[in-house]
């Protein structure tokens, strides 16, 4: 039954918005469309002006999205504007790989042939997906985006939760979401400690041109040093991420293009036969991070504020869009039956949702990160015989292939292609 007296308090109380959302990177742009759509009013605010994160150099990373989250995006009405861009992923080969020796002869290839869904996700480039969500978030009446301007201080009470800014303005809200990435300092201010772990590890990221055609297929190779990713992008184009030791990455990122490409040879092997740069070199150091909390007072955190891993599963962002889903589907029905959408159990809601899958896949991608970026003989048979066998249990594969569509488990609305 909802409490009458506790509903007048809060339409009584005057908010600049229903939510502040502190951080505009991907997981907050989309938030913020989602909450937006199922008539939330938000406050978007990123330390970094609009301009520059619209730059097509702001960010060289692509991402793998899962079909789920490509099926979000098409709930929000962003994907029509970028499928163009966007390449399917129709089979992915995972090999245990040795520079200059070439694949193993254990591997596992997954195909979406074997499940009925259609491809298992879609590369996307940063620059055309940060883009799109940008120019939506400027059309939507219900979003009101502040950039450049950085929170450095933030309070909550009884009803409302404020933030402060850098040029002095303040804010009142029902409730805070930290999107602020890695080192979230909402999450600091609000007392919540994380676990941290550094991989000595540097993922350089670039777009490669290449002679065949890669045919939609993303290729992971396991090296000593650390994964090397080849995914597939638009035209005869892949995207790579490579991880190695942070000299050796400082190394790849500033030599010239030739040198590059010969250094890249020996691990990409021949099969996409000539190789050509074709775009800037970005460098990523890697860590994980993972808060020990999603919730607090009248506070979520949410994506990489909430759990930063390891890209060698290409699923942080999917991850992070998860939240997105589930959050905004708690926060939208909590609205429309009249809650507190800042209460402690609305928000144990969302947290009891993803507090599992988000715990499971940081630890998940650290034991990956760790089993399979190392050289020792022991570890290495066993990873090969695990491989065989995954292979070979067609069960187990489709399973893999539901998993890294994004389709298993408790899936939100918004990520079942579903209007909130
Ligand atoms: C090499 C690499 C490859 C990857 N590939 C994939 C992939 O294929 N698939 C996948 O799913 N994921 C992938 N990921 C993960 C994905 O990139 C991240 O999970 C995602 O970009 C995180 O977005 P975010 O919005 O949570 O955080 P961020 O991008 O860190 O955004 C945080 C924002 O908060 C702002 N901010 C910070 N503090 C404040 C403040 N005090 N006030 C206002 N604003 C503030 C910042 O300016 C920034 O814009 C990859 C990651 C790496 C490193």
């Amino acid at each position: 039954m909802d409490n009458p007296a506790k509903l007048s308090i809060l339409q009584l109380m005057k908010v600049d918005s229903d939510i502040i959302i502190v951080g505009g990177g991907l997981n907050g742009c989309i938030l913020a469309l989602a909450l937006a759509s199922g008539g939330v009013s938000v406050t978007l605010i990123d330390t970094l002006p609009n301009d520059t994160r619209q730059l097509a150099e702001f960010d060289g990373r692509s991402y793998a999205l899962a079909l789920t989250s490509k099926r979000l995006l098409s709930a929000l009405s962003i994907w029509p504007g970028i499928t163009e861009h966007a390449q399917p992923m129709l089979e992915i080969k995972v090999t245990d790989g040795r520079a200059g020796e070439g694949p193993s002869p254990f591997w596992m290839h997954f195909d979406h042939r074997e499940i009925e869904e259609g491809p298992m996700g879609y590369m996307i480039e940063d620059r055309h997906l940060r883009r799109a969500l940008l120019q939506s978030i400027e059309q939507d009446p219900k979003i009101t985006h502040l950039a450049p301007e950085t929170v450095v201080a933030q309070s909550v009470n009884r009803t409302t939760a404020s933030v402060t800014l850098d040029s002095g303005r303040s804010l009142t809200s029902h409730l805070l979401v930290g999107c602020d990435g890695r080192t979230s300092s909402t999450a600091q201010r609000a007392g919540i400690k994380r676990s941290f772990k550094d991989y000595n590890q540097t993922a350089v990221v670039a777009a490669i041109g290449h002679e065949k055609p890669h045919n939609g297929i993303a290729h992971q190779f396991f090296m000593p040093a650390g994964p090397l990713a080849i995914l597939p992008l638009t035209g005869n184009r892949s995207s790579i991420v490579w991880a190695e030791s942070h000299a050796r990455a400082a190394e790849l990122t500033t030599m010239n293009d030739d040198a590059f490409i010969q250094a890249l040879r020996p691990a990409f092997g021949d099969f996409l036969s000539d190789l050509h740069v074709a775009g800037a070199r970005f460098s990523y150091p890697l860590n994980l991070t993972l808060a020990d909390a999603l919730i607090a007072d009248r506070l979520a955190l949410l994506g990489d504020a909430a759990h930063g891993v390891h890209p060698i599963a290409g699923q942080g962002l999917n991850q992070g869009l998860r939240d997105v889903g589930a959050l905004a589907e708690v926060i939208v029905d909590a609205k429309r039956r009249g809650e507190d959408i800042g209460a402690p159990d609305i928000l144990e809601r969302y947290a009891t949702w993803r507090r599992f899958d988000v715990t499971t896949l940081a630890w998940a991608t650290d034991g990956f990160n760790h089993l399979f970026s190392n050289d020792n003989p022991i570890l290495r048979v066993g990873r090969d015989i695990g491989m065989g066998l995954i292979n070979s249990i067609p069960a187990l594969r489709r399973g893999f292939i539901r998993e890294a569509a994004g389709l298993t488990g408790d899936v939100p609305r918004l990520l079942q292609g579903r209007a909130l």
